[in-house]
C-alpha cells in the first residue's frame, strides 16, 4: 500500500525541506501521512476549483508548489472563508495536500532549472546563495590495527565528502594512554594499570545533520567500550545552493528576438517588457514566480537581461535606469512548466519502486489574468 508519507518521502527526494526559505510553510498541509494514495492530482495551487477536479477523479492526494497555507493566520476553521471552505473539502474528500514551493525552486532541476532549460541557458549558477550545509569535523582516537575499519565505517555513513571526492580523511599516529578503573571491561590492558597504546587521530569533515550517524558508525567498528572522539563545529561550507538563476545563451541576441522567443516558448498572449529592444543580450539570469527584488542583484551580477514576475512600476523604473533589460513573464507561465516536472518524476518513482500510482496534471489550475 502506498502512504501519503511514502510520497512526502519522493517529494523530498525531488525538493530537500531543508531548501526552503525560512518564512516559507512547504509539506503537508491538510492529511494524514498513513493515509492510502493510489492517484495524485499535480498543480500549481491548491484551488477550489482543484478540489472539485481531485475529488471528481478520486484523487486521493494533491500536490501543488504553493503551499495553501502559507501566510494563513485562522482562529477557527469554517465555511466562512475561502481557506476554511478548502480545509473541509479537503477533508470530507479524504484528500491530502502537499507542497513543495521554495525548496522546489532552490533544488537542483526545480522550477528555476525547468525555465533556464526551457530557453538554453548554459553554464548555469544560482543567483542568490540560500543555503550552505552546516558541517562537523569528527576526530577520533582509535587502535591502529582497528584504524581502517572506524575510517570505513565512518566514510560509509556520510563522513569524508569534499566537494566532488568522498573518503576524504586524516590519520596521525601518536601514543595514547589510559588508566581502566573499577567496572570497567577494557579491550586492551587491565584494571588499575596505565595501559600505553599505538593508536591514531582519524579526523573527517561530516556534515551536521549525519553527525549523529557517523557517531553511532564510528562507535560500532570502534573496539573499545568507551570511544574518546572530538567533535567540532568547522566554518567553511562546500555543498551550497540558491535561488534564481544565471547563464549565457549560446550566442549573442537581440533583446526583443529573444522577448519573441520567450513568448512563444511560454504560450503568452503578450509580454511585459522594460530596455532596449536593440541591445544584445547573452548573460541573462532568472526568478520564476514574483523576483523583482532580484532585479538589481541580477544586474550586479553583470546579467544583460532578467526574467522574471510581479514587478512593479517603480521596481521596472530602477531597471531601466541601470540599462538591464527585464521581461515580466507572469508568475503562473514561469512556474507552471513544474506541474508536468513534478508529475513525470512521480510516475518515474512509482516505476521504480513497483507502485500502482496515477500521476495527473491538473487542468483546471489555469492563468489567473486575462486580459481584453
Ligand atoms: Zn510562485
Amino acid at each position: 500500500m502506498v502512504q501519503v508519507k511514502d510520497i512526502m518521502a519522493v517529494m523530498e527526494g525531488i525538493a530537500p525541506r531543508k531548501l526552503a526559505e525560512s518564512w516559507d510553510k512547504p509539506g503537508l498541509a491538510v492529511g494524514d501521512p498513513n493515509h492510502e494514495v493510489k492517484k495524485i492530482l499535480v498543480a500549481l495551487d491548491v484551488t477550489k476549483e482543484v478540489i472539485a477536479e481531485a475529488a471528481e477523479m478520486g484523487a486521493d492526494m494533491i500536490i501543488t508548489h504553493h503551499p495553501m497555507l502559507l501566510f494563513q493566520k485562522f482562529d477557527s476553521i469554517t465555511t466562512e472563508t475561502s481557506v476554511g471552505s478548502k480545509i473541509i473539502s479537503l477533508i470530507q474528500n479524504n484528500i491530502a495536500a502537499f507542497s513543495a514551493h521554495t525548496n522546489l525552486d532552490i533544488a537542483k532541476g526545480g522550477t528555476n532549472d525547468v525555465l533556464a532549460e526551457l530557453i538554453g541557458l548554459q553554464d548555469l549558477t544560482y543567483l542568490e546563495e540560500t543555503w550552505a550545509e552546516d558541517l562537523k569535523k569528527i576526530a577520533v582516537f582509535v587502535p591502529v590495527t582497528h584504524a581502517e575499519a572506524v575510517r570505513k565505517a565512518m566514510c560509509d555513513a556520510g563522513a569524508g565528502e569534499i566537494g566532488n571526492y568522498t573518503c576524504c580523511t586524516f590519520g596521525a599516529p601518536g601514543e595514547s594512554t589510559f588508566l581502566p578503573m573499577e567496572g570497567s571491561n577494557p579491550f586492551l590492558g587491565e584494571q588499575g594499570k596505565l595501559e600505553r597504546v599505538e593508536e591514531v587521530r582519524l579526523e573527517a569533515l561530516v556534515p551536521a545533520s549525519q553527525a549523529a550517524n557517523v557517531i553511532a558508525a564510528m562507535k560500532a567498528a570502534h573496539p573499545y567500550e568507551e570511544v574518546a572522539y572530538d567533535v567540532y563545529a568547522v566554518e567553511q561550507r562546500y555543498k551550497k545552493e540558491g535561488i534564481g538563476r544565471m547563464g549565457v545563451l549560446p550566442a549573442p541576441v537581440a533583446f526583443a528576438d529573444f522577448a519573441r522567443m520567450l513568448k512563444e516558448k511560454l504560450g503568452l498572449d503578450s509580454i511585459r517588457l522594460t530596455g532596449d529592444a536593440h541591445k544584445m543580450i547573452q548573460k541573462v539570469a532568472l526568478c520564476t514566480g514574483s523576483g523583482a527584488e532580484f532585479i538589481m542583484p541580477a544586474y550586479y551580477a553583470g546579467a544583460d537581461a532578467y526574467l522574471t514576475a510581479d514587478i512593479k512600476f517603480h521596481e521596472a523604473q530602477k531597471a531601466v535606469e541601470t540599462g538591464i533589460c527585464v521581461a515580466d513573464v507572469t508568475h503562473y507561465a514561469s512556474e507552471v512548466l513544474i506541474v508536468p516536472v513534478i508529475q513525470k518524476a512521480l510516475e518515474q518513482a512509482a516505476a521504480e519502486k513497483g507502485w500502482a500510482l496515477e500521476v495527473v496534471c491538473s487542468k483546471v489550475n489555469g492563468q489567473t489574468f486575462w486580459a481584453l
